[in-house]
C-alpha cells in the first residue's frame, strides 16, 4: 500500500523531535543490539517511587479512584499544591489558580497554546530546556535565543533582557534550578530582571521550578513571590524529579486565575485531566515533609563530586559547579575542527554521537539546548556507571 507521507501537516513536519528522548531511544535498541551502552542522556533519577508514594497509589486503587477526575485536577489534590506553595515558596494561590496536567511537559504546552498568538516572540535564555522552544513554535510563536556564557555562570543579565525585548515580546520562560546548566537564579538576580520588566508589563513569564528541590547551594527563589510579578507569572512545578516519578505523569501550575481556567479549557479538550490514581498518589508526594526526599538529593550531590572531579581530568572539558538539577553542560570547544578516530568533529552533535558510537555512552548535544559548544551529561546514574563512562570517555578523546 502507498504510504501518505505527504498528508502529514506542516506543524509536525516541521516539528524537530525531543533530543533527550531521540538519545534515550537510541540507547535503547543500541542495547537491544547487545551494545553496553551507559545512558546519561535522560534526565531521569535512578531512585525507585519511595514506597509511602506506591502505598497510596495502591490505596487509590483500592478505593475504586477509576472515574474521570475535574478536568484540573481533584480538589484534595489542588489544596495540597496550595499547600505546598505556601510551605515551599511562600506563595498564595486558590483554587481557581490550580491546574494539575499530564506531566509539567503538558502544562508547559498548556501555557504555550494559551497565552501564544501567532508571531508573539517568547524569550528563551540559552541554555533553555529541550522542548520550550518546540512547544512555543507548536503554538506559531518565535523563539528569541539569548546567549549566556560560562561567565555569567549561564545566567541572563538583566541588560541582555532588556536588550531582547521588542514589541511583540509576549513572554519569557526560564527553568531555575536550569536544565540543563544547572544554574539558580537567586532572589537578588530575579529581582534585577524583575525590574526590567517593570517597564514592559504586558510581558507573562513562566517559571518552571520543577528541579526545586534538588538544590545544593540552598535557597530556592520564585518570581511570583515578588508582589509586582505575581499577577503575569506562571509558577510550573512537578513530581516527576525530586519524587522519582517520571513515568506517573503529574505537574502543576500556580498562575493568575485568568490562565489557569484557559489551561483547563483547552486541557478539557484534549485530555480531559491527569491520571487518577497518579493524582491520589502525588496527594501523599506533596504532603510529606520535603525531608523525605534528601536521601536522594544527597545522593545526587555525591555524584556531582564525583563526576566534576573525573571531568576535571580530562583534557577539553570547560565546566561550571551546577548548583542544582542534575546535569552538567560542559562546554567542549576544543575539540570542534579536530579529527579522533578517524571522525572528524564538526559540532556538538557530532562529539555526542561520537561519544556514543566510540565511548558506548549516551549524551544529547548542546544543540538541542540552544548551545553549540557543549554538551549535556546527566548524573541521575549510579556512582559505578557515572565512573565507567567517564573512564570510557577519556580513554575515547585521549
Ligand atoms: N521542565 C524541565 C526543566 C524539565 O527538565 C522537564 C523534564 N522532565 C520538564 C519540564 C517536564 O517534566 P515532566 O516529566 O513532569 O513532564
Ligand atoms: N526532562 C528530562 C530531560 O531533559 C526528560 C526528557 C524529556 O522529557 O524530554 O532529559
Amino acid at each position: 500500500m502507498e504510504t501518505l507521507t505527504n498528508q502529514l501537516s506542516d506543524r509536525i513536519n516541521n516539528l524537530a523531535a525531543s533530543a533527550t528522548l531521540a538519545m534515550a531511544a537510541k540507547a535503547r535498541e543500541l542495547r537491544a543490539e547487545g551494545k553496553d551502552i551507559i545512558g546519561l542522556s535522560l534526565g531521569e533519577p535512578d531512585f525507585n517511587t519511595p514506597d509511602f508514594i506506591k502505598d497510596a497509589a495502591i490505596q487509590a486503587i483500592n478505593d475504586n479512584y477509576n472515574a474521570y477526575s475535574p478536568v484540573d485536577g481533584y480538589v484534595e489534590l489542588k489544596d495540597a499544591i496550595i499547600t505546598k506553595f505556601k510551605r515551599d515558596n511562600n506563595l498564595t494561590y486558590d483554587r481557581s489558580q490550580i491546574v494539575v496536567s499530564t506531566g509539567a511537559k503538558q502544562s508547559l504546552y498548556n501555557i504555550a497554546q494559551v497565552c501564544i498568538n501567532p508571531g508573539d516572540e517568547v524569550i528563551l535564555p540559552c541554555p533553555y530546556w529541550v522542548s520550550y522552544a518546540d512547544i512555543v513554535q507548536l503554538a506559531e510563536g518565535v523563539p528569541v535565543e539569548v546567549q549566556t556564557s560560562l561567565e555569567t555562570n549561564f545566567k541572563m543579565t538583566p541588560e541582555q533582557l532588556e536588550a531582547a525585548i521588542t514589541p511583540k515580546t509576549k513572554m519569557l520562560w526560564y527553568s531555575s534550578p536550569c536544565n540543563p546548566s544547572g544554574s539558580i537564579y537567586s532572589e537578588k538576580e530575579l529581582r534585577a530582571l524583575a525590574d526590567v520588566l517593570q517597564k514592559y508589563p504586558h510581558i507573562v513569564v513562566v517559571s518552571d521550578e520543577i528541579y526545586e528541590h534538588i538544590n545544593y547551594v540552598g535557597g530556592h527563589a520564585s518570581m511570583a513571590q515578588f508582589e509586582d510579578m505575581y499577577d503575569r507569572t506562571v509558577t510550573v512545578n512537578g513530581v516527576a524529579k525530586a519524587f522519582a516519578m517520571t513515568g506517573w505523569r503529574i505537574g502543576y501550575i500556580g498562575a493568575p486565575s485568568y490562565i489557569a481556567r484557559a489551561c483547563n479549557k483547552i486541557q478539557g479538550q484534549v485530555t480531559s485531566g491527569a491520571n487518577c490514581i497518579a493524582q491520589r498518589a502525588v496527594i501523599t508526594a506533596l504532603e510529606a515533609p520535603v525531608s523525605k526526599i534528601q536521601y536522594m538529593v544527597d545522593e545526587f550531590k555525591e555524584r556531582r563530586k564525583l563526576i566534576l572531579d573525573l571531568l576535571s581530568d580530562i583534557e577539553g572539558f570547560e565546566c561550571v559547579e551546577p548548583e542544582g538539577a542534575f546535569y552538567v553542560f560542559p562546554n567542549i570547544t576544543h575539540f570542534i575542527g579536530k579529527t579522533l578516530n578517524g571522525k572528524t568533529i564538526n559540532n556538538a552533535s557530532d562529539f555526542a554521537i561520537y561519544l556514543l558510537e566510540e565511548a558506548n555512552v549516551a549524551t544529547v548535544t548542546g544543540e538541542a539546548f540552544g548551545n553549540p559548544n557543549c554538551i549535556r551529561i546527566s548524573y541521575a546514574a549510579s556512582q559505578d556507571q557515572i565512573k565507567e563512562a567517564l573512564a570510557r570517555i577519556k580513554k575515547a578523546v585521549s
